[in-house]
């Protein structure tokens, strides 16, 4: 399913962060955002994912109008997200977040012990993959921030999104664990899941991405393979000034 908008535009007070962006993603693969600080990125991402109601234009996701819908509604049309300051209890186990990204609030009470059990069973396969299931049991403020990342990411992949927008998700972390959230990216890409990422790390960017859309004041001002857009000369204009 394409991730598209059209049209979007969002402004604060008199700042114009989206001015009528069109943005299609590419369904399957991994897509990168990028463009200078304050090019409406973030903006971008909350309005798709209903943190932010646009001013106008639409955010579609295959046959679905998403505008303006609530973020549960758009998580459950299948949009994931991670953010920048990544949202985790700081206080509550790993197991416990994973599980608390599915069932917000009242966790598993209530549910049928077989139906308790199995998602238990699929937080802790999901701790597993990403590398991070013997702190399953500590809490998430005494994990790195990397490692908290990783946390994030397995209670979006709980709710066995298709499509997956990473905000930053390199912000921060140390070089070892950037190799694996790269190798994150593509096997969990090549498994069917389409990916959006928010990223400033270039080298990330190039080397994970499919399909690179780049922003200026409020809008993309190119797309493409990561070997066109680097070396197209608008880009080099945003970025440096050129
Ligand atoms: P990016 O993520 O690319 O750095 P942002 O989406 O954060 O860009 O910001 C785009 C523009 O909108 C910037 O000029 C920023 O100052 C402005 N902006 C973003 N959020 C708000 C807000 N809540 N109130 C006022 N201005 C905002």
């Amino acid at each position: 399913m394409t991730l598209e908008t059209r049209g979007l535009r969002k402004a604060f007070g008199g700042v114009v962060a989206i001015d009528g962006a069109d943005v299609q993603f590419q369904p399957g693969k991994v897509n990168a955002l990028i463009g200078p600080n304050g090019s409406g990125k973030t903006t971008f991402f909350n309005c798709v994912t209903g943190m932010i109601r646009p001013d106008s234009g639409s955010v579609l996701f295959g046959d679905r109008d998403l505008t303006g819908r609530a973020p549960h509604v758009v998580a459950r049309a299948g949009v994931g997200r991670t953010f920048q300051l990544c949202r985790v209890f700081p206080r509550m186990t790993a197991v416990e977040n994973v599980l608390a990204a599915v069932r917000p609030g009242g966790l598993l009470h209530g549910l049928r012990s077989a139906r308790r059990q199995d998602e238990t069973e699929r937080a802790y396969g999901w701790l597993t993959r990403l590398g991070i299931e013997h702190l399953a049991g500590a809490e998430a403020r005494n994990m790195s921030w990397g490692q908290q990342k990783l946390l994030e990411l397995a209670g979006v992949l709980m709710a066995e999104p298709r499509t997956i927008l990473l905000d930053e998700p390199a912000g921060g972390v140390n070089p070892a664990l950037l190799d694996r959230i790269g190798t994150l990216v593509r096997e969990l890409n090549a498994e069917g899941r389409t990916f959006v990422i928010v990223e400033h790390n270039m080298d990330l960017v190039m080397s994970i991405s499919d399909h690179i859309v780049v922003f200026d004041r409020g809008r993309p001002i190119a797309a493409g393979p990561p070997a066109e857009v680097r070396a197209d000369e608008r880009v080099l204009g945003a970025y440096l000034g050129v």
